[in-house]
C-alpha cells in the first residue's frame, strides 16, 4: 500500500494568520474577554480547542460589549465592523489579505455604480462579507444555469469566492467573453486554492482512492472532495480519522491524503499515522521494528541515547579517556527531564502528538517512576564524579523541573508568577543549553580541560541540539501555539527558523574544521564535521518531502547523535 500526502494539505496562509492572531491574543492578554466573530474557521476540532482556551464565539453584535473581537479570515460586511466598534469592542481584523483584495475591487466598482456578480455560495461567510461591499447591487450564483438567468447588466464586475472551483470559474469567464464582453472579470480565486485543487486532481488520477480531511461545513474541503470524486475515484470526506471505514479502502493499492485549508497539521498527521498502521500490509518484522521505533521515541529513550552518544563524541573530540560515566549522566538527565516534561504536557500533547498523549496517560505511574529514578541516578553519578559536577547538574535539574511551574517571583506578568515557559523562545533555547551543559561542560569540568577546546566543543554540541530541537519545534508549531509553548519558530516564524537552523549547522561544520586546523582538537576530529553536514541535508530534505512520517523524521534526526558517538569511537 502506497500512501501519498498532498504537499498543499492543511492551513493556508489566511487561516494560519487568523489562528495565530487569535492564539497570540489569548496567550498574552488574559484579563480581557476574547471573542471571534462567528466561527473562526470551519473546523470542529479547532473550534473545540478555542473553547478550551476560553476564546468565545460571538454570533450577534450586542448593544454594548467589552473585550476584543477578532474578525475571521473570511472577513465581514463593513457595517458589522462598525457596529462591533460602536458596541465598545476592540476589533482585530484577521481578514485574509486575498479576501481584502476582493473587497477592495467590489467597493471600487460599486462606488462607480457597477453591479457585482459573485460566483459563490450566498450563505458562505466570505460571500456575506463581500456582499456588504456591493452597496445593495450584489448577486450571487453557484451554477452556470443561475448565471445565465441573471439580467444583462449595463455595467457589472464579476468576482469569485476565493475558494471557488477554478474549472467552473473558467467556464464563467468564457461565457462572459462571448455574451457580455463589457463585464469586468477578475480572477479572485486564491493561488493556494488553485494549487490545492490542481494537486488533488493529479493525485486522484494517479492513486486508487482519496481521503480528504476537513470540516463538513468547510466549502473548500467539500470542493476538494468533489474534484477528487469527479475523476471517478472513491473520495472519502472525514473530519477525523475515527470516521474512516477501512473496508471502503481495502482494495486500494495507493491512497492520496489531502486536507482543506482549515485543517490543522495535528489532524493530518494523526490521519496519516493511523491509515498507515491500519492499511499497510507489513511483514511481521517490519511491524515489530516500527513498534520498537515508536516505543523508543515516546519514552524518550532515543533522545536520551542521543545525549549519551553525543557526550561520548564531545569527550572524544577533546581527547578524554572513553568517558562512559558522563555519557550515562547525560543520558539519565535527558531521559528524566524529557519524560517529566511530557508528563506535564499530556493535556496539550493531544494537539501535537495524540498517540504520545495517550501513551503517557495510560502509563503515567510507570513513567513517573522512570523519570524520578533516572533523575536520581544521574545526580548520584554526578556526585561520584565531583562536587562541582553535582552542583551543575542539580541546577540544570532545577531549571528543567521549573520550566512548567509558576515559581519565579521576580518576573510578574498580569498579576501572576511567570514561568520560564513564558519567556519567548525559551523551550528551544533551554533545551539547547541543558544538553550543551551535560554533554560537553560536565565532562570538561571533571577533566579540567582547556577553555578554547571546551568552547569549540560546546558550540558544536549546542549547535546540533539547537538544530534538532528547532526542527522538531517547527513540526509541532501549530500545537505549540495552541498550548502557549514559547518556541523559536513561534517567536520568529517557520521560514526564519529554517534559515537559522541552516546557518547554525554550517557554523558547526566550520568551527570543527577551524579547530582541527588550529590543532585544538584530537587528530581526525574533522570527521565529526560530517555530522552537522548530514543533519543539514536531512532537515533540508525532510522540509520538502511530506511523504516521510513525522516519527521517521524524528527517529532519523535523533539517530544522527548516535552516529556522532559511533564515529567518535572509530576515529
Ligand atoms: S484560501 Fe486563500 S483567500 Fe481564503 S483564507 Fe486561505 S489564503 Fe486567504
Amino acid at each position: 500500500m502506497k500512501i501519498v500526502v498532498a504537499k498543499t494539505a492543511g492551513f493556508c496562509m489566511g487561516v494560519r494568520k487568523a489562528v495565530d492572531m487569535v492564539l497570540d491574543a489569548s496567550n498574552t492578554a488574559k484579563a480581557e474577554p476574547l471573542y471571534t466573530y462567528g466561527p473562526l474557521i470551519h473546523n470542529p476540532q479547532v473550534l473545540k480547542m478555542l473553547e478550551e482556551k476560553k476564546i468565545f464565539r460571538l454570533d450577534e453584535i450586542p448593544q454594548k460589549g467589552r473585550g476584543t473581537v477578532l474578525v475571521r479570515a473570511h472577513g465581514v460586511p463593513p457595517e458589522d465592523e462598525k457596529a462591533l466598534k460602536k458596541a465598545g469592542f476592540t476589533v482585530v481584523n484577521a481578514t485574509c489579505p486575498r479576501v481584502v483584495k476582493v473587497q477592495v475591487i467590489i467597493n471600487k466598482y460599486a462606488q462607480k455604480g457597477y453591479s457585482t456578480i459573485i460566483i459563490g455560495d450566498e450563505k458562505h461567510p466570505e460571500v456575506v462579507g463581500l456582499l456588504g461591499y456591493a452597496k445593495n447591487s450584489g448577486h450571487t450564483v453557484t451554477s452556470m444555469e443561475q448565471f445565465e438567468k441573471l439580467p444583462k447588466f449595463e455595467n457589472a464586475v464579476v468576482v469569485a469566492q476565493t475558494t471557488q472551483d477554478t474549472v467552473f470559474y473558467g467556464q464563467i469567464q468564457k461565457w462572459c467573453e462571448i455574451h457580455a464582453p463589457h463585464y469586468k472579470i477578475f480572477n479572485t480565486i486564491c493561488g493556494s486554492t488553485e494549487r490545492r485543487q490542481t494537486e488533488i486532481r493529479k493525485l486522484a488520477n494517479e492513486n486508487d482512492a482519496v481521503i480528504v480531511v476537513g470540516g463538513k461545513q468547510s466549502g473548500n474541503t467539500k470542493r476538494l472532495v468533489q474534484i477528487a470524486a469527479d475523476t471517478g475515484k472513491p473520495a472519502i470526506h472525514i473530519e477525523d480519522v475515527s470516521q474512516i471505514d477501512y473496508n471502503d479502502l481495502s482494495s486500494a493499492k495507493s491512497i492520496a491524503i489531502t486536507a482543506g485549508a482549515s485543517t490543522p497539521n495535528w489532524i493530518i498527521n494523526d490521519t496519516c499515522a493511523q491509515v498507515e498502521s491500519n492499511l499497510q500490509k507489513l511483514h511481521p518484522l517490519q511491524i515489530l521494528l516500527l513498534k520498537i521505533r515508536d516505543f523508543l521515541l515516546k519514552t524518550n529513550v532515543m533522545a536520551a541515547a542521543g545525549a549519551g552518544f553525543l557526550t561520548y563524541a564531545c569527550s572524544g573530540l577533546q581527547g578524554f579517556d572513553k568517558d562512559l560515566r558522563h555519557a550515562s549522566i547525560a543520558m539519565l538527565y535527558v531521559l528524566s527531564m524529557h519524560i517529566l516534561n511530557n508528563l506535564f504536557m499530556i493535556k496539550s500533547d493531544k494537539y501535537n502528538n495524540p498517540q504520545r498523549a495517550f501513551f503517557y496517560k495510560k502509563n503515567r505511574v510507570f513513567l513517573w517512576i522512570c523519570a524520578l529514578a533516572s533523575g536520581a541516578a544521574g545526580l548520584y553519578l554526578s556526585f561520584a564524579a565531583g562536587v562541582l559536577s553535582f552542583i551543575i547538574l542539580l541546577i540544570m535539574s532545577f531549571l528543567g523541573l521549573s520550566y512548567n511551574l509558576k515559581l519565579i517571583p521576580f518576573i510578574i506578568r498580569k498579576g501572576q508568577f511567570a514561568r520560564i515557559k513564558d519567556i519567548p523562545g525559551s523551550k528551544t533555547i533551554l533545551i539547547t543549553i541543558a544538553w550543551g551543559t551535560v554533554t560537553c561542560l560536565l565532562p570538561a569540568v571533571a577533566n579540567q580541560s582547556n577553555l578554547l577546546p571546551v568552547a569549540v566543543v560546546f558550540f558544536f554540541a549546542a549547535g546540533l541540539v539547537f538544530a534538532r530541537t528547532a526542527f522538531f519545534d517547527v513540526l509541532a508549531i501549530q500545537g505549540d501555539r495552541i498550548t502557549g509553548k514559547e518556541t523559536l519558530p513561534i517567536l520568529i516564524g517557520e521560514k526564519q527558523s529554517f534559515k537559522i537552523i541552516q546557518y547554525v549547522l554550517i557554523f558547526d561544520v566550520c568551527i570543527i574544521l577551524m579547530a582541527f586546523f588550529m590543532d585544538l582538537l584530537v587528530n581526525k576530529a574533522f570527521m565529526l564535521a560530517f555530522i552537522p553536514l548530514i543533519m543539514f541535508l536531512l532537515i533540508k530534505f525532510f522540509r520538502n518531502d511530506t511523504r516521510i512520517s513525522g516519527a521517521h523524521r524524528e527517529f532519523i534526526i535523533e539517530f544522527t547523535f548516535i552516529g556522532a558517538g559511533l564515529l567518535s569511537a572509530v576515529i
